[in-house]
């Protein structure tokens, strides 16, 4: 093991970030070694990894149903204890400065709502097919417009935001499916072989409908039947948010606000933004709406679950939905030798009904 002292703190190095110092070093002590090294001459990479509370999903004057600039919108998020945050806008890629210390990155809600889709919405129910595509090229900021669309098919109009996440350089996520039930299992499934890794199993805007209702399934049951279908897909919680310090003031005049810090993802990489894309790509995050964890090990076929909390029900999750089992918190750990489906996932659940879900992990 390797010390770096910067900023007056000493971090310790592990694993990669160790070697990555001392393997290129063939004269490198056996000894730990504690170096001074001033904070811009520190290479990212040997910066230990963390857990960093991230939003994704996030909306300011750049959409036309929020009233908050980007930058107190950002304000807002670093006083709530973001680490980082992806402003994503209706059709509209926002690049914002950086403030403070917490990480921001371009997005964008590409967002289609068309007049008409097939399968077409149950009645009184609209096309609303929205992509949040995530850690777009600077480059791109201001107004996105669409290409015509080649067909009215809602696999084809999600296929048409995914490549427009390609394009823009960005991670495609796709948003809230039980809003106007845009995307079912079997379109989840299909996106996912093509390519979609991210979707919102808990968008916590008033109108999501996450839990479902006595026709549709949550979307929790949504994500279980693509996962048995095959699909490679990762959960992620979110805000939505649109009402930031202009809340109260919202609600006083009899409207509905829609408030942050309700649903968020904790990534497990280093203080940067390429390391969390790359961590949120790779699934070492977990989603949350308000019960944290201290640690999720997702290693050599076993799911270890640690919450930073007493009094929570860990709860190990299989194909079908399936609890395979259920324990007391706050750690507890399941392998995949012990079930016979293909994945495996967890979920922890607060006396409160505050919630957060691991990532799967699967059979090869
Ligand atoms: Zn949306
Ligand atoms: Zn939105």
């Amino acid at each position: 093991m390797v010390q770096v002292r910067r900023s007056g703190r000493t971090r310790a190095l592990v694993g990669s970030a160790a070697c990555w110092l001392a393997c290129s070093r063939p004269e490198a002590p056996a000894q730990p070694v504690v170096a001074e090294v001033a904070e811009e001459d520190v290479p990212e990479v040997m910066v230990e990894k963390t857990w960093l509370k991230g939003q994704l999903h996030l909306h300011t004057s750049n959409s036309g149903d929020s009233e908050t600039p980007a930058a107190a919108a950002l304000r807002w998020y670093e006083t709530h204890g973001f680490d980082f945050a992806v402003v994503t806008d209706h059709n509209f890629v926002t690049a914002p400065e950086r403030a403070g210390r917490m990480l921001v990155a371009p997005g964008i809600e590409l967002t289609q709502n068309v007049e008409q889709c097939e399968p077409p919405p149950e009645p009184g129910l609209s096309c609303l097919l929205h992509v949040n595509a995530l850690f777009v090229a600077e480059s791109r900021a201001g107004r996105f417009s669409f290409p015509p669309a080649s067909s009215p098919r809602r696999d084809e109009l999600f296929a048409r935001a995914l490549r427009a996440s390609e394009e823009l350089e960005g991670v495609a996520m796709l948003n809230h499916p039980n809003f106007h039930y845009a995307a079912d299992a079997g379109l989840l499934t299909t996106l996912s072989a093509s390519g979609l890794r991210l979707f919102e199993l808990a968008n916590e805007a008033i109108d999501s409908n996450n839990a479902g209702d006595a026709k549709h399934p949550s979307t929790e049951a949504l994500w279980d039947a693509a996962l048995t279908n095959g699909a490679r897909l990762f959960a992620v919680a979110t805000d939505d948010a649109h009402h930031y310090d202009d809340a109260p003031a919202v609600t006083a005049r009899g409207e509905t606000a829609y408030t942050g810090d309700r649903g968020f993802v904790v990534v497990h990489a280093t203080r940067d933004v390429p390391a969390i894309r790359a961590a949120l790509l790779a699934g070492e995050f977990y989603a949350s709406t308000g019960l944290l964890l201290n640690s999720v090990s997702r290693e050599d076929g076993a799911l270890t679950v640690e919450a930073a909390q007493a009094g929570v029900t860990i709860e190990f999750v299989g194909a079908g939905g399936e609890v395979l089992r259920t324990a007391p918190g706050p750690r507890a750990t399941m392998t995949l030798a012990e079930t016979p489906g293909p994945y495996l996932r967890a979920r922890v659940r607060g006396a409160d009904g505050r919630k957060a879900w691991t990532q799967p992990i699967w059979r090869e």
